[in-house]
């Protein structure tokens, strides 16, 4: 399994990728495969489906389209980076057969994460410190989130 940006044109999604990776020879050998669109933090929920793949050779506009889509318009040293081998980027093309959405909200209501905080709003233990990471914040407050009501706090 990879997790690759895409975005959805005319029901079809599409993906860019470098013409050499694995996945790219795996999908022209393999036509067919199972994708999820998900968020990557919970509550989890999203769509799951099966679609069949054609490489094509428009990986460029993709990668431009999901440049602006995911980095935005400012050039980056991201952004500069994709683009300098744009030219052996090639576009994955699903066309989706069957769909089916999930949506776990309801069951993860209950989950407690390990931060074993409680959520000031609503009383769920579904929390967790958002500022993980993040070195920009010189504070000794710590941000949380309720995964359940979305509200945010501060300890
Ligand atoms: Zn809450």
């Amino acid at each position: 399994m990879i997790s690759l940006w895409f975005e959805q044109i005319d029901g079809k999604i599409y993906c860019a990728t470098q013409k050499s990776a694995k996945i790219v020879s795996h999908l022209k050998n393999n036509p067919v495969c199972g994708f999820e669109i998900a968020a990557d933090k919970p509550p989890y929920k999203g769509i799951r489906g099966e679609g069949t793949v054609k490489i094509t050779n428009n990986g460029n506009t993709i990668l431009d389209i999901l440049i602006k889509k995911y980095l935005g318009e400012k050039e980056s040293t991201l952004s500069k980076y994709l683009k300098t081998n744009s030219n052996t980027e090639v576009a994955i093309e699903i066309t989706p057969h069957k769909i089916s959405n999930y949506d776990y909200t309801k069951r993860m209501k209950d989950t407690v994460l390990s931060t074993g905080k409680e959520c000031p709003t609503c009383g769920s233990k579904n929390c967790e410190s958002v500022n993980k990471g993040n070195t920009d914040v010189i504070s000794t407050w710590e941000k949380y989130q309720c995964y359940n009501c979305k509200k945010f706090w501060y300890y």
